[in-house]
């Protein structure tokens, strides 16, 4: 039979969804479903990577149904994943032996604090381009080791697996054969040299990790085995993974050094492909691997933004300003300017390139005649002055020219947004037809892989613009509005101190 689809497995950190993607990159069914969330305790996230599995194979099965696609039909699968998150699972039965610790979740928020006191942080930031954070996987995978009964033992003897979803979701659908991740999400571990691209047996000793508990590392586009043919009716080669921002950036085809992408979701990713070379932030961004195809690894910078949608969601549920997020255009559009009013969203603190835990949300140069409509626009407009702050750190840090910026993400639908995005960095903006960049990403990589794209030309060719916003502002505009918000931001530092 014809081969016809690539399937893309994109498991993320509220919903299992699985798209099948004809060659030119078109959806050509998609079902997702979302799944349980546990919160034992204040800070704590897990998930129950049984049930993850469960439901991406249910969906998988149901988007072929949809479009009754055969497993033949399928050239190959890509997976990509909600990252840093951490499953420990028996070799013998499949079955976690605790829930899987989600990337978000604090508990091991004391042992980094600890790292940092000893003066540990230079060398795993040498290392794996990251930073010592409960955010990344170590950390929480000691945790697990120390905490379930039992386990480190265990792990010792070779009884026990670690991977991040990925992982879980290749060793299931190969019946248990294939123990592998790949690049993109070894990376994010804090166990994984990026320079040698090897696990680093210094970092292993500094976390306490056993070796035996790790998977292969593959490249993230090549066969890493075949699923088990009773799954999904026949045998379907697994081709292609990457974690969900680095598969965002290869499905936004920024395969070239300086191409960046920007996800506008619940928070903000802003990637840079910065080529073969890892390059170290002086600014607070991420250095990580993008992705390795054959034996090329490209390196990415990675800079995020906490609330980007977030803040969207505030005003909707908690302030109650609108029905729903795509009111905000609207709104935005209603009025001229914001009145002079800046919203600064730190409500959690400032990332990149502030790095101030304490910072706290502000809105300033409220006068009375200030309307809800105002406040929407400023916090649209902050999303975008965000984005300009990051992507200011990544030009400081790399020698490439920005030339343009593509976007995705739920609030990339957002006109007004964009346009003003355009217009405050001074840069092109190109919204793809496809937004679904994650999951197309791990399709290309999948059809790369097995040979279903000869190269990467071809698959640029499928890419298609939907739209380009082009800047308008003036120079003096633009610097106006920026110093404005600097001098908000400066306002919300140090607040809850
Ligand atoms: P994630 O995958 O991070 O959960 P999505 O990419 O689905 O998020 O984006 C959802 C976010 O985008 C929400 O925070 C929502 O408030 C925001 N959002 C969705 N549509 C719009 C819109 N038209 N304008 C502004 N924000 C929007």
């Amino acid at each position: 039979m014809k081969k016809k689809y690539l399937m893309a497995l994109d498991q993320g950190t509220t919903s299992s969804r699985c798209i099948l993607f004809d060659r030119e990159g078109k959806i050509c069914s998609q079902v997702h479903r979302e799944f349980k969330q546990y919160y034992p305790q204040d800070g704590w996230v897990e998930h129950d990577a049984t049930e993850i599995w469960a439901s991406q194979m249910g969906v998988a099965v149901e988007a072929m149904q949809k479009c009754g696609a055969e497993a033949e039909e399928i050239a190959a699968i890509g997976i990509t994943n909600q990252r840093e998150t951490v499953v420990v699972w028996e070799k013998k039965t499949g079955k976690p032996i605790y829930h899987a610790i989600v990337w978000q979740c604090r508990r091991t928020a004391d042992f980094c604090a600890s790292l940092k006191r000893d003066g540990a942080e230079e060398m795993i930031r040498e290392r794996t381009g990251l930073l010592a954070d409960p955010y990344f996987s170590a950390t929480k995978l000691a945790w697990i080791l120390d905490h379930v009964p039992g386990a480190r033992a265990r792990a010792e003897k070779g009884e026990l697996l670690f991977g991040t979803i990925d992982c879980f979701l290749i060793w299931h659908l190969t019946g248990g054969r294939v123990h592998a991740t790949d690049p993109s999400n070894a990376a994010r571990t804090l166990l994984f040299n990026i320079h040698t691209m090897q696990w680093d047996p210094e970092l292993l000793r500094l976390f306490n990790i056993p070796a035996a508990v790790l998977p292969e590392v593959k490249s993230s586009s090549g066969v890493f085995g075949m699923t088990d043919p009773h799954l999904l009716g026949g045998e379907i080669p697994v081709a292609g993974v990457a974690g969900d921002q680095q598969a965002a950036l290869f499905g936004q085809c920024c395969f070239e050094a300086g191409d960046v992408k920007n996800t506008y979701g619940t928070g903000g990713f802003l990637l840079m492909n910065t080529g073969n070379q890892p390059i170290r932030s002086t600014k607070g961004l991420l250095t990580t691997v993008g992705w390795k195809i054959g034996n090329e690894t490209k390196y990415v910078l990675e800079g995020s933004v906490f609330m980007c949608g977030a803040t969207i969601q505030w005003l909707r549920d908690g302030l109650k300003l609108f029905r729903h997020a795509r009111d905000t255009e609207a709104m935005a559009t209603s009025v001229e300017n914001t009145a002079g009013v800046y919203l600064v969203p730190a409500f959690v603190g400032l990332g990149a390139p502030y790095w101030d835990a304490y910072a706290r949300g502000t809105i300033q140069g409220l006068t009375r005649a200030v309307k809800p409509e105002h406040i929407v626009r400023a916090a649209l407009e902050a999303m975008a002055y965000q984005t300009v702050d990051v992507l200011e750190a990544m030009q400081q840090d790399t020698p490439f020219p920005i030339g343009s910026v593509k976007v995705d993400g739920g609030a990339s639908a957002n006109n007004f947004l964009l346009a003003f995005q355009a217009d405050v960095l001074g840069v092109e903006i190109t919204r793809p037809a496809c937004v679904e960049t994650t999951a197309l990403g791990a399709a290309y990589l999948a059809g790369l892989g097995v040979g279903f794209y000869s190269d990467l030309d071809e698959i640029r060719s499928c890419w298609n613009a939907e739209r380009t916003f082009l800047p308008q502002m003036e120079k003096e505009k633009r610097a106006e509005l920026l110093r404005l918000w600097h001098r908000a931001v400066e306002r919300s530092l140090g607040w809850a101190e």
